[in-house]
């Protein structure tokens, strides 16, 4: 039985605050327990994070980039020393397993180290653009910024945003998901005793509201957001309306086409992987496989790496309750629409934790691309299969996806894995990869309706979105001749 950890408050300027907002309960989906209440907080609350963050702004923004990163190098310490900690809190909030919250958590570490190689980075530029004269570049803090943040990576998605947009300077509300806050509110604590200044960080805890008081707020100027495409579509109409930068991920659906040549063990575990970890809550998971041809032994294959994944030991649960009865649900209307469900993951119960919300791992064969399953964002371990029989329908299955964020292709054959690669229409692809995340430095962002927004959220291309461009051209030279541009 997990333990209830403290009421979870708001966190502005260095200081926990209770305003008296309705709580709601925070609930374990291991096994159903309550962990934690949390504040449904109003515009109230992210007006005074906004106006601790912009007072903080004043001296933070001050520092040079070298000074600041020193925060994160202090902190990602304090990440490595804290780690058990951390990973038992994402797995008691989330319900993923212990071994994929240790992976979650390094990859905050991961995060914190592109952070504190931007001053390696960032270098402005210098040109001697005409005689005597010279024009430089430089990233300039933007001010406050807000970061939103989903259920499914508590720990990590904050991290997408925090090191990078801190480090450039900027000071930052933070919301992070109704259903996961306790990780953030460890991440602002650990990173105080790291020596981050008052104010830098302020989280503010709630729902619909704060987000729409994020969005609407004057004095933010950048809104980054991870989450759903429905409500990405909101933030980003609205905060862009207020004439502000943003970046709004979104869902995904996303393909794996696998060919008759793919080598059948490194494709079935590799998919089986993709489709069931984190109970398929990542919005890189593998949940739409198009079989090319006579690929019979791969699907079994696939089958039998599915009923070794099981729930409570190496699967972890789905994040509610109502979470399970979705899946459930497309799972039952493929089988009513005509789908052959080899492996079925339904009305699973996990003994000792028959609170919890799990789900096993199900493989449905012989799915059409008309179905709500073939379609839509299903978020659990589930794998949906479609049969063809040529590479360019599979190609334009994939392609007739609103999504863009994942696609991979399972071959040895290098020339039709490069011809499937530039066809498919997603923003991250693989080659025989089932979860083809870009690592440091390479950014992560996907297409279509899996991102709206010119700036991908991590790596190099983040850069852009946290900083505002100064182009400055000096001239010192009083011999230097004016010329037609002067
Ligand atoms: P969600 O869209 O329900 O919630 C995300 C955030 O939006 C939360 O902080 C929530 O409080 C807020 N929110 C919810 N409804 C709102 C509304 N009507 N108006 C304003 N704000 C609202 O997403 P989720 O269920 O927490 O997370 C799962 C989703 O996130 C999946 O679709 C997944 O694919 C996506 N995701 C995408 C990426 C990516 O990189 N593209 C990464 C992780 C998760």
């Amino acid at each position: 039985m997990l333990k209830t950890i403290s009421e979870t408050k708001n966190y502005i300027h260095g200081a926990y605050v209770d305003d008296n907002y309705e709580k709601i309960n925070i609930i374990s989906p291991v096994d159903g327990s309550l962990i934690s209440t949390m504040p449904m907080s109003d515009a109230d609350a992210v007006d005074k994070a906004v106006q601790s963050a912009a007072k903080a702004f004043k001296s933070w923004s001050a520092f040079t980039l070298k000074e600041r990163v020193q925060v994160f190098f202090r902190f990602r310490t304090l990440l490595e020393s804290h780690k058990e900690e951390l990973v038992e809190l994402v797995h008691r909030e989330n319900g993923k397993t212990l071994g994929e919250a240790a992976a979650e958590v390094d990859k905050g570490i991961e995060l914190c180290e592109f952070a504190c190689s931007l001053p390696q980075i960032v270098r402005d530029e210098v040109q001697e653009v005409s005689k005597g004269v010279e024009c430089r570049t430089t990233h300039v803090p933007m001010g406050v910024v807000a970061s939103i943040t989903p259920f499914n990576f508590p720990h990590m998605v904050p991290l997408w945003t925090i090191p990078n947009a801190l480090s450039l300077g900027n000071c930052m509300v933070l919301k992070p998901s109704e259903m996961v806050p306790l990780s953030a509110m460890r991440i602002g604590e650990l990173l105080a005793e790291a020596g981050l200044p008052d104010g830098v960080l302020n989280i503010v805890n709630g729902g619909k509201e704060v987000v729409e008081a994020i969005c609407d707020h004057p004095e933010i100027k950048a809104v980054s957001f991870v989450g759903s495409t429905k409500v990405a579509k909101i933030v980003y109409k609205r905060s862009t309306s207020a004439l502000k930068r943003c970046a709004a991920l979104g869902g995904a659906k996303n393909h794996l086409i696998v060919l008759e040549d793919a080598h059948v063990q490194m494709a079935a575990s590799n998919i089986a992987a993709s489709m069931s970890g984190c109970a398929g809550q990542r919005c890189m998971a593998a949940s739409a496989m198009v079989a090319v041809g006579k690929v019979d032994h791969i699907i079994e294959k696939l089958c039998d790496e599915a009923r070794n994944i099981i729930c409570g030991e190496n699967l972890g649960s789905v994040i509610s309750e109502a979470a399970k009865e979705r899946i459930e649900r497309y799972i039952n209307d493929a089988e009513a629409a005509g789908a052959k469900v080899l492996v079925d993951g339904r009305n699973t119960v996990v003994q000792g934790k028959e609170g919890g919300f799990y789900v096993a791992p199900t493989v449905i064969d012989f799915v059409t691309p008309d179905m709500a399953i073939a379609k839509e964002e299903v978020f659990g371990p589930v794998i949906a299969i479609m049969r063809t029989d040529s590479v360019d329908e599979a190609i334009a299955i994939e392609n007739s996806s609103n999504y863009g964020n994942a696609a991979a292709v399972f071959t040895q054959n290098g020339g039709t894995a490069k011809y499937i690669i530039e066809k498919v229409s997603a923003g991250m692809v693989g080659v025989n990869v089932g979860v083809p995340v870009p690592r440091e430095p390479f950014s992560f962002g996907g297409w279509n309706d899996s991102r709206f927004g010119s700036h991908d959220i991590t790596g190099e291309s983040s850069i852009g979105f946290w900083t505002f461009l100064k182009k400055t051209t000096t001239k010192w030279n009083p011999k230097a001749k004016t010329n037609w541009m002067s």
